[in-house]
């Protein structure tokens, strides 16, 4: 995956500034300035701890984040049967990935559970930010550093929360299986071979990730949603060419390589692939609709009741927040053609980047759009690994569970199940046929979400205030 992928990762959390804030509960509390207890002073080492590995790509520092996490994990009481460390090759950049098994007591038959993390990061440079990006720095309210949020939030939140059960000595009903990747941000090679031994050596009952989804605030802080990370788009980038002879411009001829590749363009601009509804973006459209207000909220509804209104259709088509969730769309991104001013064009090229409804595909995306410009002469290049992942359910006694720890914290808050545009560990585990959902206990603003960016930050009141999250959707899941 490329950091140009992942801009669209948190499209989820951006369309929920579209919502009003209708639902009233309290805010999220804010560090009173007590003493940490033991977990919360465990969980902030932790996180100071990981954000300090530069496991970023070209820095290798994956293997000593492993090895400090393994290290953590022995001394909680987990045996070497129990730690998996593996080597991979990411594009000539040696990576590692992390198993940790938290075994269920004897006689247990249910099914394991695998919980999801990547322990790698976009790279960050010191001279861009204001603070040190690989320190931990606590200020205005806010935790600062490369990974804050995407995701050492989830490695940090996952791994003290098994520490804390180990102490307990809680046993569970059935295993449950840690899984951080190596490299979810460039290759995902470690993320494929871990889905394929997950799938051949675990297969468990189902997947739950700390990569996306949590609870989206307004921003006066109210909380919104749980957004729960159901599907992910298939990401698809295609560079349409058409070649030419050319020559002098002085003599045009009359196919020329601009006006060819123009006009397949405008075909492109002006075809709308076809509506699509599903149970989740209907559910999504029904609960967000009750929360978005006006005449946005309105269509939602409408279009939750009926996918074929066609006043809904035209509304949500026409808002940028909501036309990817009514199914396919490729748009022209890039645009390159002729080499001189006084030349007919020999070639033109235009980028154009489909974003592909869950079941739909990407060869018949290609096929479809050769459809409509209708001309041999351009010829399609798929510049892109693809990556085909079905929706996922959002299982009953998943969403129980989520139910179980976010009533603790904001009983009520609506649980918001939603697709996004693609780029998480979760679509591998999608492709090989097991519900994967991602559910972050973090409680984030739409202006706070900074993953990948600059000055990447965290609420320092949204990680504490998520440190039982993962806690109370183990016990749920597997007491
Ligand atoms: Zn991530």
């Amino acid at each position: 995956m490329t950091a140009k992928k992942m801009t669209q990762r948190y499209s989820g959390r951006l369309a929920i500034a579209l919502l009003a804030g209708a639902f009233a509960a309290q805010p999220v509390l804010a560090q009173d300035g007590a003493a940490l207890t033991p977990h919360q002073q465990l969980a902030r080492d932790i996180y100071r701890d990981v954000i300090a590995f530069r496991t970023a790509r070209g820095q290798e520092q994956v293997p000593a984040m492993v090895s400090y996490l393994v290290d953590r994990f022995k001394k909680a009481g987990f045996s070497d049967d129990d730690i998996q460390v593996t080597d991979y090759d990411s594009d000539g950049e040696k990576t590692q990935g992390l198993m940790v098994t938290y075994r269920a007591k004897a006689g247990s038959t249910d099914k394991p559970i695998v919980l999801l993390g990547h322990m790698d990061v976009v790279d960050a440079l010191a001279k861009d930010w204001v603070r040190p990006p690989f320190t931990l720095t606590e200020e205005d309210g806010y935790f600062f550093g490369r990974a804050t949020m995407d995701n050492k939030y989830g490695i940090t939140n996952l791994t003290s929360t098994f520490l804390r059960l180990k102490a307990e000595g809680w046993q569970p009903s059935r295993d449950l299986v840690l899984v951080f990747s190596g490299d979810e941000e460039t290759g995902m090679i470690s993320t494929e071979a871990q889905a394929k031994y997950v799938a051949e050596n675990i297969d468990p009952a189902f997947i739950l990730n700390s990569d996306a989804g949590g609870i989206a605030l307004a921003e006066d802080g109210t909380p919104v949603a749980f957004q729960v990370q159901s599907a992910e788009k298939t990401y698809a980038t295609y560079e349409l060419t058409v070649n030419n002879p050319g020559g002098h411009s002085s003599r045009p001829r009359p196919d020329n390589a601009i006006y060819e590749l123009a006009e397949a363009l405008g075909k492109i601009a002006a075809y709308k692939f076809p509506v699509q509804a599903t149970e989740l973006t209907r559910s999504y459209f029904a609960t967000a609709g009750k929360l978005t207000p006006g005449e946005m909220g309105q269509a939602m509804l409408r279009f939750a009741e009926d996918p074929t209104d066609s006043s809904a259709i035209a509304t949500l088509q026409a808002n940028p927040e909501t036309v990817g969730t009514l199914g396919t769309t490729c748009v022209a991104t890039m645009l390159q053609a002729g080499h001189a001013e006084n030349a007919l064009p020999q070639s033109a090229t235009a980028t154009v980047n489909c974003r592909i409804f869950p079941g739909v595909g990407a060869a018949a995306t290609e096929a479809k759009l050769k459809d409509i410009i209708g001309n041999d002469n351009v010829s399609f290049k798929l510049i892109t690994d693809v990556t085909e992942s079905p929706e996922s359910k959002l299982r009953d006694d998943v969403k129980a569970a989520i139910r179980y720890s976010i009533d603790k914290r904001y009983p009520g808050l609506p649980i918001l199940p939603y697709m996004e545009s693609g780029g998480t560990d979760g679509m591998h585990y999608r492709a090989l046929g097991y519900d994967t959902v991602a559910l972050s206990g973090a409680a984030m603003k739409a202006s706070d979400m900074f993953a990948h960016g600059l000055n990447e930050r965290l609420p320092v009141a949204s990680f504490y205030g998520g440190l039982d999250h993962w806690y109370w959707i183990l016990k749920k899941l597997a007491e």
